[in-house]
């Protein structure tokens, strides 16, 4: 893979136990953006407001 290439790493949200799927997309810029996991049994693609903000708490200053 490319350095300037995004990358989506699957993933999981840690907020409760339902576990739901997550899609994390790293852009070349360092941007990140999550979506639901649309194949994740959990969830099927959807995320609540406290999984679909997780991008919003990634963030090196603390
Ligand atoms: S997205 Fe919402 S329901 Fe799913 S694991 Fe996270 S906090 Fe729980």
């Amino acid at each position: 893979m490319k350095i300037d290439e995004a990358r989506e790493v699957r993933t999981t949200c840690p907020y409760c136990g339902v576990g739901c799927g997550v899609l994390a997309k790293v852009a070349a810029n360092g941007e990140v953006t999550v979506r639901g996991d649309p194949h994740h049994p959990a969830n099927f693609g959807r995320l609540c407001s406290k999984g679909s903000a997780l991008a919003e708490t990634i963030d090196l200053d603390g």
